[in-house]
This record gives structure tokens, C-alpha cells and sequence, in this order.
């Protein structure tokens, strides 16, 4: 804003095309990024940056924005045959149609996972085991994963499908581990099957 109002400050009314040119023209051929030319330049007199001998400290460099943080919970629902539950993520954004594990609300407090799991996808689990957390880094955000394991004995009376298929479709579906694993997973989610001995914090 302030470089705005400087430059309309100093842009003249006649002539403004030949003073718009000068000034691109002294930007890249004298006053240049790292190596400045103040010997040559016109506007030596009236610099501070000259004066102050800091003439190669400007631009500085922009700083870094601070990413974004985010929760999740990550469940490992593991049945008696060994399988595991994946969920199809959606077809754009982070992970894009990828299997991954299901997600739950990350304000749910580690003692609300087994009710949750069983009223969300109508599985009846054991009692949830916290496994270490860890911090995804994407592009725009730093994504803090807490994972938590929970067997799954078999279906409640009211799932939509048998024990052994439960919540089976194209979004959520069962796999034995080394299926799993073959289908493309995330690195962090390939991680968390493939490291299942990283655990137990709780
Ligand atoms: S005198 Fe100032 S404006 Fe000219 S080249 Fe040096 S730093 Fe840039």
C-alpha cells in the first residue's frame, strides 16, 4: 500500500509513459536485485539506502507465513479376520480419491472414539489404544494426525451389513493389510500399517 502511494506520489502528469519506462529500465540495469550499480545510478544523490551503505539489503526477502494447523483423528479398525477399514477420500483435494483411514472430529476426546465408531459406521469396537501422534506437512497446512487402534468384534445389530463386510462400499471397505498396502496408500497412512509397533502413548 505505502509502495503504491509512493509510486503514484512520484509518477509525473507530463510525460508519465517515458518516466514509467525509466523506471523499469533502472530496475533492471542499475538498481538490480543483488548487485547494485550506485556509481552509475541518476538517483544516487537522493538514496538512503546509498547513504546508509545498504544498498544491496533491499528488497528484503518476503516473509514466511505462518501454515495453518490441523487436528484429525485417524482410527485403525481392525477386525478379528485382520482387516482393516479404508475410506475412499474425495475425488479432489489433499489425498484425491485415495484410500486412507476414516477421519474422525478431531474435538472428540480419546474416550468418545469407541461410542462414536459404533453410532458413525454401527461396528462394535474394543476400547481405543492411542498410537503416537505425528505432523503431515502438505502445501498449505501442517496436518497433526493422532491415531488411535480399536478391534472390531463384530457388527452391532443395527450395521447395515454383515460382520464381516461391515460398512463395505465404494467409500468405505475392508482389507487385509498387505491389500491394503498394494492399493497406493498415502506414505503416512502406508506408515502407520506398516509401523504398527510405533504405539501406545495413552
Ligand atoms: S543509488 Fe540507490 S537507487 Fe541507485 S542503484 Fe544504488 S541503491 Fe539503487
Amino acid at each position: 500500500k505505502q509502495l503504491w502511494h509512493h509510486a503514484e506520489e512520484h509518477t509525473p502528469n507530463a510525460r508519465a509513459r517515458d518516466y514509467t519506462q525509466a523506471i523499469m529500465d533502472l530496475g533492471a540495469m542499475v538498481c538490480t536485485r543483488s548487485r547494485p550499480k550506485c556509481d552509475a545510478c541518476p538517483l544516487q544523490s537522493g538514496c538512503t539506502a546509498h547513504a546508509e551503505g545498504e544498498a544491496t539489503l533491499y528488497p528484503g526477502s518476503k516473509p514466511k507465513k505462518a501454515k495453518p494447523e490441523k487436528t484429525t483423528w485417524m482410527v485403525i479398525l481392525e477386525d478379528s479376520d485382520g482387516r482393516i477399514l479404508l475410506e475412499r477420500r474425495p475425488p479432489s483435494g489433499i489425498w484425491g480419491g485415495l484410500w486412507s483411514l476414516p477421519e474422525l472430529d478431531p474435538a472428540l476426546g480419546p474416550d468418545e472414539l469407541q461410542e462414536t465408531c459404533e453410532r458413525q459406521l454401527g461396528l462394535n469396537c474394543g476400547d481405543p489404544e492411542l498410537i503416537s501422534g505425528f505432523r503431515h506437512t502438505f502445501s498449505h497446512y501442517h496436518l497433526h494426525i493422532q491415531p488411535a487402534r480399536l478391534s472390531v468384534h463384530n457388527a452391532a445389530h443395527n450395521a447395515p451389513h454383515n460382520t464381516q463386510r461391515v460398512a463395505d462400499d465404494d467409500h468405505l471397505s475392508w482389507f487385509h493389510r498387505d491389500e491394503a498396502l498394494a492399493l497406493g496408500l498415502p506414505a503416512p497412512i502406508r506408515s502407520l500399517l506398516t509401523q504398527p509397533e510405533q504405539t501406545a502413548l495413552l
